[in-house]
């Protein structure tokens, strides 16, 4: 299994497209290993529970390729956006920014997005966010489309993290510049035609 190395206690695995799953983060804490996402494949979820601490996971949203795995893996908590656990009926749900100290500094917060409800992300030391899949339109009537009001949410919320580094899922980099995403994202928000709801691309 394929681990990159961010720092000394950042590491991912990244995704893979066939099957669909989506890439894992992992924060090396003090005291436990915090796992974002837990993929869809055996190998992954062999992988993520051969790390040597208790773990805390948290799902960025209820699509398979991300928490298809949360079955087989062993963790003490659970932390997930409201959609995801109508779909799960268990952990944490989180509908505001929680932070706490492991020898890192974690906020676990909320990400209006466009591509599923319920979406959370992961802020480590106010220097790397993962994003899962926040930054995506949905598909509608076989296209990708965003709702206009929720990518501007979106773009508000990312624009007000402190990381400079984000790690978004699927995305053949994985870790991005903060300023470019975002003007990416602002890009998308200037084709919206005036009235209406949906932005398709
Ligand atoms: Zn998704």
């Amino acid at each position: 299994m394929m681990l990159h190395s961010l720092s000394d206690r950042i590491s991912y695995i990244p995704a893979t497209t066939q099957p669909l799953s989506a890439d894992i983060g992992i924060v090396h804490g003090d005291s436990f290993d915090w796992i974002f996402d837990v993929g869809s494949t055996a190998a992954i979820a062999n992988a993520i529970q051969e790390f040597d601490k208790e773990k805390k996971i948290v799902l960025s949203h209820f699509h398979k390729d991300h928490i298809g795995n949360i079955e087989h893996i062993d963790y003490c908590d659970m932390y997930c956006g409201d959609y995801t656990y109508l779909k799960l009926h268990k952990g944490t749900e989180i509908r505001s920014p929680i932070s706490c100290e492991d020898g890192v500094r974690l906020t676990i917060f909320p990400i209006p997005s466009a591509h599923a409800k319920g979406m959370l992300g992961l802020e480590v030391d106010e220097k790397y966010a993962f994003l899962g899949d926040a930054v995506y339109g949905a598909q509608k009537k076989g296209r990708t489309a965003y709702n206009v009001n929720m990518l501007q949410e979106t773009i508000k919320t990312l624009e007000s993290l402190k990381a400079r580094r984000f790690l978004v899922s699927h995305d053949a980099a994985f870790v991005r510049d903060k300023e470019q995403v975002i003007s990416e994202l602002k890009g998308l928000y200037s084709q919206r035609i005036p009235g209406e709801a949906f932005l398709f691309l």
